[in-house]
């Protein structure tokens, strides 16, 4: 989605439109400094005097006329000082007080089902998992994919399946660790198919990349669930092989997932969590699910819910479903209502933060090598080999980032969605 950011007073105000333009990238939306284009406004609003309180309603009213269109959420002084008035404003969708700023990113994409469908379900960047930084680069291995999910719109547009050179990818990956790069994410559209135009695999490509460079750290970003043979999870004896997997699930009701055109039923994917769970240690498994997809009956609905709870992840990535124009899903009729789509989504996200926290608690007590991403506003922070975040408690010039330190877990962080660990100096 495009979004336009305005803000209107203090340095505070800037600074918050910095972070929520920071995050709305992370979830794969792009922003626009045109207005006209975008398709949600955020306008952040000032109380100080009258004066900016006038200016304030004329930014809303200004933002509605140029693209009446777009959704408008407002935010600031001015929208917490009289929320209805604010409201009452024409074209504004949603009202978020300043108690609530800082959450802003994540309560307007759960109220305005802004999660972008997963245009390309294999490419962790654009589903906003995994973040790009300055330690972790990702490669792009491979382009297009052989099938046809329904809602997919990335394989039509992309075609044939085409993989890039071993020796191109391996010579890459060198060049960014000789940068100072710790940590590579091997990215494509359907990854799983590496190889197929080339007489080789995903797992001869691991392999080589392992032998071939002294890369720290290699992830496979998200991988279909499907076409991954037994021999695939001995590749992780090697402990620079990270063991996180993005497996899409999108459904845990066969019927949806007959009508999304999926490869993966739901036995076959139980039966491929068991048995890398059982070969790799500390696997941590995160999914996509699209809630909303037409026809979701209550019975389908809760077939997926009772799914994801039973095989349990690290994470969920929810998607309300949108349909694309050019998809087949987009000619199915039947279309679940806006309501439904929020509060399954609701539901589900409830359920991924126990899961998550679930998730977290296991590793409490543990050490664990972490790759401190440096020192932002939060303090110190990284994540541990299986991709869980981890805030460090260390002096500020400590020599911490871009370095893979061991830190002892204590607990979880307040937030409780990440770890809470400590460093100590050697
Ligand atoms: S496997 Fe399905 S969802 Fe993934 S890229 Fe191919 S068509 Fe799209």
């Amino acid at each position: 989605m495009r979004i336009h950011l305005k803000t209107l007073g203090c340095r505070l105000n800037e600074a918050e439109l910095e972070s929520w333009r920071r995050d709305f990238v992370g979830l794969g939306h792009q922003l626009t400094g045109n207005p006209e284009q975008a398709e949600l406004l955020v306008v952040n609003t000032c109380a100080v005097t009258e004066e900016a309180v006038r200016k304030s309603r004329k930014l809303l009213n200004r933002a509605n006329r140029a693209n009446p269109n777009a959704r408008l959420v407002v935010s600031g002084c001015y929208a917490s000082l009289d929320p209805s008035a604010t409201a009452q404003v024409e074209g504004v969708d949603l009202v978020i007080g300043n108690q609530d700023k800082e959450r802003l990113v994540e309560i307007v994409d759960r109220e305005l089902d802004l999660n972008v469908m997963p245009e390309n379900a294999t490419e962790p960047a654009a589903a906003g998992l995994l973040a790009r930084s300055r330690q972790r680069a990702f490669i792009k291995v491979q382009d297009g994919c052989r099938y046809r999910c329904t809602f997919c719109i990335v394989t039509q547009a992309r075609g044939e399946e085409r993989s890039r050179p071993q020796l191109e990818i391996i010579d890459e990956i060198n060049q960014l660790h000789d940068d100072g790069i710790q940590e590579v994410v091997l990215t494509g559209v359907h990854i799983g198919g590496y190889g197929s135009d080339r007489d080789s695999d995903l797992s001869s490509l691991i392999r080589q990349i392992l032998a071939g460079t002294d890369i720290p750290r290699l992830r496979i970003g998200s991988v279909e669930p499907w076409d991954l043979p037994e021999s695939f999870w001995d590749l992780f004896t090697d402990p620079r092989l990270m063991p996180h997997l993005h497996l899409p699930l999108q459904s845990g009701s066969n019927s949806v997932l007959r009508r999304m055109a999926r490869r993966c039923k739901t036995d076959e994917y139980a039966l491929l969590v068991e048995l890398a769970r059982s070969k790799v240690e500390d696997l941590n498994i995160t999914t996509d699910i699209i809630v909303g997809f037409p026809g979701e009956t209550n019975e389908e609905w809760q077939q997926t819910l009772d799914y994801v709870q039973r095989i349990g992840f690290g994470h969920l990535h929810i998607f309300a479903y949108s349909p694309r124009s050019g998809t087949k899903a987009a000619q199915l009729t039947d279309p679940v209502s806006r309501d439904v789509k929020r509060i399954r989504s609701d539901v589900l996200h409830q359920l991924g933060e126990v899961m998550k926290r679930q998730t977290l608690e296991t590793y409490v007590g543990r050490t664990l090598p972490v790759l401190v991403e440096g020192s932002g506003e939060n303090g110190w922070g990284g994540y541990t080999p299986n991709y869980l975040r981890v805030a460090i408690d260390a002096p500020a010039d400590a020599p911490l980032e871009n370095q893979i330190i061991d830190i002892r877990i204590k607990r979880l962080a307040d937030s409780g969605d990440r770890l809470a660990g400590e460093w100590k100096q050697p």
